[in-house]
């Protein structure tokens, strides 16, 4: 296990890593198993299994309500994962960080609990094309409730936020600007910096979807300026049903709870309930605790590895995968941003993107195909579906270049 943190020019050997995800081994229909589907989840490291496995063999207890010593544990454990979680986004508190089961549940908790009760008819949330349902829909939902509605800055083709248009929509109206950190589809880095200082100048709270640039991308919420950041473990390394909401103190201090139940209360009456202060008061119910369990580990691994590493090593294989498909015939690629994090879309004339993802899995490549959960950019694009290839630090350009050379063989199979 790669437990020593890596000097930054140290050469990155991806191989080193691969050794530490032992789904990385298998064989997909005879074929050593190619995994280009980290946007959609990332695969574990043993580190992170045995953390799990160790919580329900050593320490299984529930959280916050026992005195004895396997509650304590396991509270301890847990609440490391908020701490490691806090360091991990630099947030000046672990206060600020409310544990979630993914990003989906940071941006509902957000839509229901800061912006239903401030909306009214005629304000607007900004978005962009760009983003994920997770980042539209709970908006569109409050929005029917309030009369409120979206407002949606636009893209260029080459797949980058046209940063004067989402300028030009900050107007009073706006209760909430909402914008992924990087684009699930595109692999589009945002400018977080520069649009936080344009919502802040006008007084406008900044959610940011982190779910695509927490696996990649060193994250610095103070740095970046916003007010809400999201993110979500299964993409990191970590867990299913684990993620995080990080939320400047005096909002979460002014949002009132989304979900009640037990752990997220100072006392209850049947006249009156005291709620618990932020973050608990966020975090109703019986937690996954383990899954935090392994997230913690999730993020240590990823520190030892060391972000700036992982980012510089993606983005190489990142050019030397796009300058490969840029040499199959009739190959379209979505998103052509200046920066870019590891994800290429694509499609190839005459083939459907679903027949292609299945012969490509007959060759032991795993890609995604679909619409990616982003019908609006889809709709922008005019195709319903495509290809992606996502990569993370333990691939390797050999399994790029045995990925085009399935590319090329299936692709002769539809002609
Ligand atoms: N936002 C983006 C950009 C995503 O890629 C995803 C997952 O694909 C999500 C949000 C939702 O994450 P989760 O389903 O883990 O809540």
């Amino acid at each position: 296990m790669n437990v020593i943190k890596q000097t930054a020019t140290e050469a990155f050997d991806p191989l080193r890593y691969r050794e530490d995800f032992p789904l990385l081994t298998r064989r997909v229909h005879g074929k050593p198993l190619i995994y280009f589907d980290n946007a959609n989840t990332a695969q574990k490291p043993q580190s992170v299994i045995d953390a799990v496995d160790r919580f329900y063999r050593e320490s299984n207890a529930n959280v916050s309500r026992a005195v004895h010593t396997l509650g304590e544990e396991a509270t301890a454990a847990y609440e490391a994962a908020r701490d490691k979680l806090a360091g991990f986004v630099n947030a000046s508190s672990r206060d600020e960080i409310v544990l979630t089961s993914g990003t989906t549940q940071a941006t509902n908790l957000v839509a229901y609990s800061y912006a239903l009760p401030r909306l009214k008819p005629g304000d607007e949330i900004l978005v962009t094309t760009m983003e994920h349902h997770a980042n539209i829909v709970p908006w569109q939902l409050v929005c029917e409730r309030t009369g409120a509605k979206l407002s949606v800055a636009p893209i260029t083709q080459r797949g980058e936020l046209i940063v004067d248009e989402f300028i030009a929509r900050l107007n009073p109206r706006v209760k909430l600007a909402a914008v992924t950190h990087v684009s699930n589809v595109l692999g589009t880095i945002n400018p977080i910096a520069e649009l936080a200082r344009a919502t802040r100048k006008h007084g406008i709270p900044l959610l940011v979807d982190g779910s695509q640039a927490a696996p990649h991308l060193p994250i610095d919420v103070q740095a970046l300026g916003c007010d809400f950041y999201a993110l979500t473990g299964h993409k990191l390394f970590g867990p299913t049903g684990t993620g995080a909401l990080w939320a400047r103190h005096e909002l979460l201090e002014s949002m009132p709870p989304f979900f009640g139940g037990g752990e997220m209360i100072k006392s209850v009456s049947f006249e009156k309930t005291v709620f618990a202060d932020p973050p608990h008061r966020f975090e109703a119910g019986t937690p996954n605790i383990a899954g935090f369990v392994g997230l913690g580990a999730a993020l240590d691994y990823v520190q030892s590895i060391g972000r700036d590493r992982i980012c510089a090593y993606e983005r190489e294989l990142l050019d030397y995968a796009t300058a490969a498909l840029e040499l199959v015939p009739g190959l379209r690629r979505f998103g052509e941003a200046a920066h870019k994090a590891a994800v290429i879309s694509f499609l190839i004339d005459g083939a459907h993107a679903h027949d292609l993802a299945t012969l490509l899995d007959q060759e032991g490549v795993a890609v995604r195909s679909g619409h990616h959960c982003a019908h609006p950019l889809m709709r922008f694009y005019g195709v319903p579906a495509t290809l992606r290839a996502s990569l993370a630090f333990y691939n390797t350009r050999d399994e790029v270049d045995r990925f085009v050379a399935a590319i090329t063989r299936v692709r002769k199979l539809l002609a």
